[in-house]
């Protein structure tokens, strides 16, 4: 994501780092370790083992790191091939390479209708990116799997979104942008848009889904909010529709072309200290959360 205010208010920062010493630990619950308990603890396996893949054995992903960007669209392409989707490559050229959004059609159920599309950006801002945004990409990648098999009144399409980050934010080269015009172009039928960003971050104090919408996709974010508890206790938290960095999130690249489509992150997207930094690694992400959070997505995902 691309956050305006920046950096986090000092305040905030040091009664995280004073929380994180008081509870003795890292500051993530998790710390990278799973505990296991109750929850999906297969989903949560896996999503901490594409996370290092993506941050750690990757690394940096962008235009400037393009090596990195093709070895995770390579990465993402197979994953969700493997999840048993149809998956396609929207290619286009930025700063004179060619980059893609890797797009993926779940197997639809007979007499399903309107398209429900979840997405996140894969590409990192020169850093590590394990919050952002390899966090949602996992979640997109488990999501499939979760989805496989399940009938569905809606066909359900997963993207990876090229070129989130700056200097592509709000261009023409904006993967979500180019996804969103194409979608229009071809007169598809998009029913809702869920943009996932930072979705890695939780904290013991901070532990919450949060839900992000402008004034159009009001409908959209009330109904996730009500179909979210179907798959999961975690709770969900709306953030301000006035939020200054929302429209910056993919998200507001659909609703530039009219859409509904809302933001579902972490607490990261608002607390998160390591953002934008060499410090956003794989082991400050909460896998068990990030689990509860794919399972009330999958519930939404099925319910719209
Ligand atoms: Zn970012």
């Amino acid at each position: 994501m691309k956050r305006t205010r920046r950096p986090l208010p000092l305040v905030l920062l040091l009664s995280s780092v004073l929380l994180a010493i008081l509870a003795g630990c890292g500051g993530s619950a998790a710390s990278g370790v799973l505990e296991g308990r109750a929850v999906a603890p297969t989903t949560a396996t896996n999503l901490q083992a594409h996370v290092k893949m993506l941050s750690a054995t990757i690394g940096n992903r962008s235009v400037s790191s393009y090596t990195g960007l093709t070895k995770a669209a390579d990465y993402i392409a197979a994953q969700l091939t493997g999840a048993g989707c149809a998956v396609t490559r929207q290619t286009f050229t930025a700063g004179g390479k060619r980059v893609s959004n890797i797009v993926a059609n779940l197997p639809c159920s007979s007499g399903a209708s309107g398209i429900v599309l979840v997405g996140g950006h894969y590409d990192s801002d020169n850093n590590p990116g394990a919050d952002d945004n390899a966090s949602s990409v996992a979640i997109c990648l488990e999501l499939a799997k979760l989805l496989r098999g399940q009938a569905m009144a809606r066909r359900v399409r997963i993207v990876a979104f090229v070129n989130e980050e700056d200097p592509w934010n709000d261009t023409a080269q904006q993967g979500a942008l180019v996804c969103a015009t194409s979608i229009a172009s071809s007169r598809e039928d998009l029913r809702a848009m869920i943009n996932l960003d930072m979705a890695g971050y939780f904290t013991t104090r901070y532990r919450y889904a949060l839900v992000g919408a402008n004034a159009a996709s009001e409908t959209l974010a009330a109904k996730a909010v009500a179909l979210f508890p179907r798959g999961t206790s975690l709770p969900t938290k709306r953030l301000s529709s006035r939020d200054p960095d929302l429209k910056w999130c993919d998200n507001g690249a659909f609703w530039k072309k009219g859409y509904q489509a809302i933001l579902l992150s972490s607490p990261g997207y608002q607390y998160d200290p390591n953002y934008h930094s060499r410090a956003d690694t794989w082991d400050k992400l909460n896998y068990t959360d990030m689990a509860e959070l794919t399972k009330g997505l999958a519930a939404v995902v099925k319910g719209l």
